[in-house]
């Protein structure tokens, strides 16, 4: 009899957490149950970013694409989310969850449900690992550390823990790595090549819709080590947000310029409750823009102000 599979996913849009953990808890279930029935999935493209630790760590096996989870078991990892799980999810079975988000998630059947409030899913991932005396092949503990670094934006978001730096550090002698910095700095650069890609290509390498409150928000965050080249091409951005949001039936949509030297984002914003979004952030919206300096996470400084408010 064929063993049944496990499909282990992050959220639609997957981002490289969602990428790596999928791919590194994989390995260590399989190893921990001596199997090979837990399969490393996505729910979409991999990103520029993505594109490029492969290619750094020599990784080629691209997790398998899941576009309907109907009749499949999974483990989600990166992400509760209902609107960020895999389509027709209803109709399979999630069996376990390990992320750091916000939690959206109900269900009868008891299941191991493991979040923290701490910098990436990989940082919980290589816990695990310690934890269970399992070895980190260099493969593995380089996607691990390009996600930690990655998701904190190189431990700049106020997301990083003192646990996610001592993680990576004892990650960094496993992937190869001697500096962190100049590694994160080469990684975001390969990811703000946006050049030659459409406004709609650039919002949905990391769009993420939300329910909060009863409100339908979509919010995408492009991290950039140069916001400036973007916020030129700001017409472009609007004439795609707008026809979001009535496509997408959102209430409001952000664009989240993250600018990861100057540590800020440059906010786009179409919306019905623009008043209200402004008293919220404490901020001046203007020509469906504003300035947050200092915010850097999407999850910790704009998801919740926002649920907050409505
Ligand atoms: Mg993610
Ligand atoms: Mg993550
Ligand atoms: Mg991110």
């Amino acid at each position: 009899m064929e063993e049944e599979k496990i499909y282990i996913i992050g959220h639609k849009n997957p981002d490289t957490d969602s990428i790596c953990s999928a791919i590194s808890y994989a390995y260590l279930k399989n190893k921990e149950e001596n199997t090979k029935k837990y399969i490393p999935a996505r729910s979409g493209k991999i990103n520029p970013e993505t594109h490029f630790i492969f290619k750094y760590f020599d990784f080629t096996v691209l997790p398998h694409l899941i576009e309907d989870a109907t009749g499949k078991k999974v483990i989600l990892v990166d992400h509760t989310e209902p609107k960020q799980r895999p389509e027709n999810m209803d109709k399979g079975e999630i069996v376990e969850v390990i992320d750091h988000h916000n939690i959206n998630f109900q269900q009868a059947k008891p299941i191991f449900f493991h979040v923290e409030p701490i910098g990436s899913t990989s940082t919980i991932i290589t816990k695990m690992y310690f934890d269970k005396n399992i070895e980190i092949p260099k493969k593995i503990a380089g996607l691990l550390i390009s996600a930690i670094v990655s998701d904190t934006v190189i431990f700049k978001s106020p997301i990083t823990t003192e646990e996610d730096r001592k993680i990576a550090e004892k990650l960094m002698p496993l992937a190869g790595i001697d500096n962190m910095d100049s590694f994160g700095i080469e990684m975001f650069k390969a990811k703000s090549n946006w050049g030659k890609k459409t406004a709609d290509e650039i919002i949905n390498t990391d769009y993420k819709e939300y329910e909060l409150a009863g409100k339908n928000i979509g919010i995408a965050q492009i991290e950039t080590v140069d916001a400036s080249e973007l916020e030129k091409r700001k017409q472009e951005f609007l004439e795609v947000m707008k026809k979001m949001k009535t496509s997408r039936n959102l209430d409001l949509i952000i664009v989240l310029l993250t600018d990861i030297i100057k540590e800020g984002c440059l906010a786009f914003l179409v919306g019905d409750e623009i008043e209200t979004v402004e008293k919220a952030f404490n901020n001046e919206i203007k020509d469906n823009q504003m300035y947050l300096p200092g915010v850097l996470s999407r999850k910790k400084q704009v998801v919740p102000v926002l649920e907050d408010l409505f």
